[in-house]
C-alpha cells in the first residue's frame, strides 16, 4: 500500500508484539541480547548525553523521564513507579519509550516498555554481576518476588549460568506465582520462610522490593564475605533497602553517580562517598572485583542509556517484521510550511 504523501509513519510495538516477539526469539536470548547492547552502550558511555531523570513525585509515587542521546539517535523513557499499585490490581511499574533520528527530529520507534523495561533491568543486573560476582557463583537468593523476579532470575541464568534461586517474598503468594512460573526454567528452585533463609549458600544477593520507604530487607549481619548484592528496589529519594552499614563494607558499582546519589543506597551516605562507575570497570579502567572476600554490591537504579540500549534492540529486531504497525503520529504535509493548507484538505 502506497503511503498517504501527508504521513510519515511511526513503527509501534504494542505489548502484544512485544510479548510475540520475545517468545519468537526466546526469553533468555532476549535477555543475552540486551545484556550485549547494554555492553555496547557501556562501552562507549562517554558519547552520551547524561542527566538525572526527571521525577514528579507524589505521596504515593513517581513519574519519570528518561532522556538521552548517542548524537545518532535520541530516546527517552515514561516510567512511573507506584509499590500501592500492586494492592488495587495494578502494574507498580508501567513504561512506553520513544527512539528518534537525531539528524530529523523524527521518531523511528515508539514502543510499549513494560516488559522491555524488566527484561533490561534483568539483562543489565546479570551483565554487572559476570563483571562482578565472585567466580563459580551459581546460587543467589531473589528477595522480592513481585513483577520483575522471573526476569531477573532468568536473566542470571543467560549470562551467568545461575542453577539454583531461593526465592523469598513478605507475601508468600508472589513467592508462590514466582516459583510456579519457574518451575519449568531447569533452575532449582527453592521457597523461604524468611530472608536469613533465602541467603543461605547464596553467592548472589538480589534485593527487589517495593515500598517508598527506607526499608531495611538486608541488615548487615546478614551480610557475609565474598558475595554480590545486586540491590534494584532501592530506586527513589526515601526507598532503600539496605542497612548502611552493608554499604560501609562494601565496594558500591553505580550506574550515573548524579542520579544514583540522589536515588540509590547511596542516598544515606555522605555525598562523597566512593563509588566506583561500571563502565569504567566494562571498559578497563577501573576495578572490579578484586578480592575472594569483597562484598561488590551493584546499586542500580536503572539509567536512561539501558534504555536507550533496549530501544535500539527492539528497533534493529522489528525491522521488517511483522512486530509492529506503522503509527500515523507525525503530521508532516508534502509542503512543510503548509502545514494549515493540510488541515483545510482534510476537511474536504
Ligand atoms: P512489585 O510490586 O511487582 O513487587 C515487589 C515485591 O516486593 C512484592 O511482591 C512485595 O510483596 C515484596 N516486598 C515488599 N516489601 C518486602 C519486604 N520487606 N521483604 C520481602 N519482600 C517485600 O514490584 P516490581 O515491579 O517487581 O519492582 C520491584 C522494585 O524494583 C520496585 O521498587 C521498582 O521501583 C524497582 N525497579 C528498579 C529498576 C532498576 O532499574 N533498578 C527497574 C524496575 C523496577
Amino acid at each position: 500500500m502506497t503511503q498517504p504523501s501527508h504521513k510519515a509513519l511511526v513503527p509501534f510495538v504494542s505489548v502484544d508484539n512485544m510479548m510475540r516477539l520475545v517468545h519468537h526469539i526466546g526469553v533468555e536470548q532476549v535477555l543475552t541480547d540486551l545484556a550485549a547492547y547494554v555492553e555496547e552502550d557501556f562501552l562507549r558511555w562517554e558519547l552520551f548525553d547524561k542527566t538525572p531523570r526527571v521525577a514528579s513525585h507524589s505521596d504515593v509515587g513517581v513519574i519519570e523521564l528518561m532522556p538521552t542521546s548517542d548524537g545518532e539517535a535520541y530516546g527517552f523513557k515514561y516510567v512511573n513507579g507506584h509499590p500501592k499499585n500492586t494492592s488495587e490490581g495494578l502494574q507498580t511499574v508501567t513504561a512506553f519509550g520513544l527512539l528518534a533520528d537525531v539528524y530529523t527530529g523524527y521518531p523511528v520507534l515508539l514502543t510499549e516498555m513494560t516488559m522491555l523495561t524488566a527484561l533490561r533491568t534483568a539483562a543489565t543486573s546479570a551483565m554487572v554481576a559476570k563483571h562482578l560476582a565472585p567466580k563459580g557463583a551459581d546460587t543467589m537468593a531473589m528477595i522480592g518476588n513481585g513483577a520483575q523476579s522471573e526476569f531477573q532470575t532468568l536473566a542470571m541464568k543467560a549470562i551467568l549460568g545461575l542453577k539454583t534461586v531461593r526465592l523469598y517474598d513478605v507475601d508468600a503468594a508472589a513467592t508462590r506465582k514466582c516459583a510456579e512460573n519457574l518451575k519449568n526454567s531447569g533452575l532449582n528452585v527453592v521457597t523461604c520462610g524468611s530472608p536469613e533463609e533465602a541467603i543461605q549458600g547464596a553467592q548472589i544477593l538480589t534485593t527487589c522490593t517495593a515500598d517508598k520507604q527506607c526499608a531495611t530487607i538486608l541488615s548487615d549481619n546478614m551480610v557475609g564475605a565474598g558475595v554480590h548484592i545486586n540491590a534494584i528496589g532501592g530506586d527513589c529519594p526515601g526507598k532503600t533497602e539496605l542497612a548502611k552499614g552493608i554499604l560501609e563494607r562494601s565496594t558500591v558499582f553505580v550506574e550515573f553517580p548524579p542520579q544514583t546519589r540522589i536515588e540509590g543506597e547511596i542516598q544515606q551516605m555522605d555525598p562523597d562517598f566512593a563509588v566506583t562507575e561500571m563502565w569504567e570497570v566494562i571498559s578497563g579502567t577501573a576495578k572490579g572485583r578484586t578480592d575472594a572476600r569483597q562484598i561488590t554490591l551493584f546499586d542500580s537504579v536503572g539509567f536512561a542509556i539501558e534504555d536507550f540500549s533496549a530501544l535500539r534492540y527492539i528497533r534493529d529486531k522489528v525491522a521488517d517484521t511483522a512486530f509492529s504497525e506503522d503509527l500515523d503520529m507525525l503530521a508532516d504535509p508534502d509542503d512543510p510550511r503548509d502545514l494549515f493548507g493540510m488541515l483545510q484538505r482534510a476537511k474536504a
